[in-house]
């Protein structure tokens, strides 16, 4: 499949559909030479040899590492619910609300698919994610602290 899309379009030749930002750092200047997904929609491309690699890195990674961070996510949201269902209110209530915070802070990319860092870069959707994560993360530790 790969294959064939990478002969349909792009050899380094074609020019990237007007405003196309570097998958990796969000800058407006990526190149067709460092197309990430050929023929894929929305394309992503980067801006220099640098961020291809590293993005084509993180994919490769993001590949293997996310199978087990949506097993761990399924396990914390199961408690979750399983303490909602029971109207649990103890001290432990908002523990799995910090497993999630926490999960998704070391791996962002379990929430999200590769169009979403699309219009900011990875970096920078990661930071995001991250600091958002760390806040709920912080919220549910001191809802736990005040609760006990
Ligand atoms: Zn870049």
């Amino acid at each position: 499949m790969a294959k064939k899309q990478r002969k349909l379009v792009y050899n380094g030749h074609k020019g990237l559909p007007v405003g196309t930002r570097c998958i990796w750092c969000g800058e407006q200047t990526a190149d067709p030479a460092y197309i990430i997904n050929p023929g894929g929609n929305p394309l992503m491309a980067c801006c220099c040899e640098d961020h291809f690699q590293k993005t084509n890195t993180f994919v490769r990674r993001d590949n293997k590492i996310r199978p087990v961070f949506y097993v761990v996510l399924f396990v914390f949201v199961a408690i979750d619910l399983v303490m909602i269902g029971y109207n649990m209110t103890s001290r432990y209530a908002y523990l799995p609300l910090l497993g999630i915070a926490l999960t998704v802070c070391a791996w962002p990319s379990v929430f999200t698919h590769y169009q979403f860092y699309v219009r900011l870069g990875l970096v920078k959707t990661r930071r995001i994610i991250r600091i958002i994560m760390l806040c709920i993360a912080v919220l549910a530790l001191a809802s736990t602290l005040s609760v006990m």
